[in-house]
C-alpha cells in the first residue's frame, strides 16, 4: 500500500508505483534516475544496460519490464504516467522551469509518438509539490506564467500583493489539454507536510523524494 495513493494508477495491473516520502517503505531494488538539470529534455530508456544516470533529462520514458523509474523532488512537481494496459511507463521531474518549458506536454507527445497510445488509455498522477499555500514567487515569475498559460485560477493566486503559483494544477492542465482524462493529484503540500523533503522549508539543506514507477 502506498501512503500517498493515487486511485487512478491503484487501479492499474501490472504496475507498482510509489510517491516518495520520509516515511516511505525502503524500496529494495535499483531505481533509475536521470541527472535532472531543470530542463525540459525527455529520454526514452530502451536499454536497460545503459547507464541513464548520466543523461542529462528531466523525464523518462520506457516500456521494459521489472525495471523501476524514478525522479527525485524537493518541492518540485513529480508526475507518474502509465496506460490501461500498463504497455509503457513514465516519470516526469517538473519544476518551475520544466513547467514553463512544457516538459509534461513534450512527454506525452513522445509517448503517444512512439508507442501510438490513444490519449483516451493515457493514466497519470500529478503528485506532492510544494502549492499555493506556500509557493510565493517574484512578480515577474508570475506575470511570465500568466502571459504563457493565460488565467486559471486554480494557478494563479495573489494576496496582499504577493504572488503564489500552483505548478501541481499547471500540470494537471497540461495532461487535460493533451487529451488525458483519467488523471488524479496527490493534494500534498511539501512545504506543510514535514514527512516530505522541502527544498524551501529547509533552506537547500535537504535530501528528496523519489517518486517511482515499475512495469511488472
Ligand atoms: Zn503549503
Amino acid at each position: 500500500m502506498n501512503k500517498y495513493e493515487s486511485n487512478i494508477l491503484s487501479n492499474i495491473k501490472n504496475i507498482s508505483y510509489n510517491f516518495g516520502s520520509k516515511s516511505s517503505k525502503i524500496i529494495n531494488e535499483p531505481i533509475f534516475t536521470v541527472k535532472q538539470t531543470h530542463g525540459d529534455n525527455v529520454f526514452i530508456l530502451n536499454n536497460p544496460a545503459e547507464p541513464i544516470d548520466k543523461i542529462e533529462a528531466d523525464s523518462i520514458i520506457t516500456n521494459l519490464k521489472g525495471i523501476r523509474i524514478g525522479v527525485k523532488t524537493a518541492d518540485c512537481v513529480p508526475i507518474l504516467i502509465t496506460d490501461l494496459d500498463a504497455t509503457f511507463i513514465s516519470a516526469i521531474h517538473s519544476g518551475w522551469r520544466g513547467s514553463y518549458y512544457e516538459i509534461t506536454p513534450k512527454t506525452i507527445d513522445k509517448i503517444i509518438e512512439n508507442f501510438k497510445i490513444d490519449p483516451n488509455d493515457i493514466v497519470a498522477c500529478v503528485g506532492p509539490s510544494i502549492l499555493s499555500c506556500c509557493y510565493e514567487v517574484s512578480f515577474d515569475l508570475w506575470n511570465k506564467f500568466k502571459i504563457k498559460f493565460g488565467q486559471n485560477k486554480f494557478v494563479f493566486s495573489e494576496k496582499n500583493n504577493r504572488f503564489y503559483l500552483n505548478l501541481a494544477r499547471l500540470n494537471l492542465s497540461f495532461l487535460q489539454s493533451k487529451g488525458i482524462s483519467k488523471v488524479d493529484i496527490i493534494n500534498q503540500c511539501t512545504f506543510c507536510n514535514d514527512d516530505f523533503f522541502s527544498y524551501r522549508r529547509d533552506k537547500s539543506l535537504t535530501a528528496n523524494q523519489i517518486s517511482n514507477i515499475r512495469l511488472n
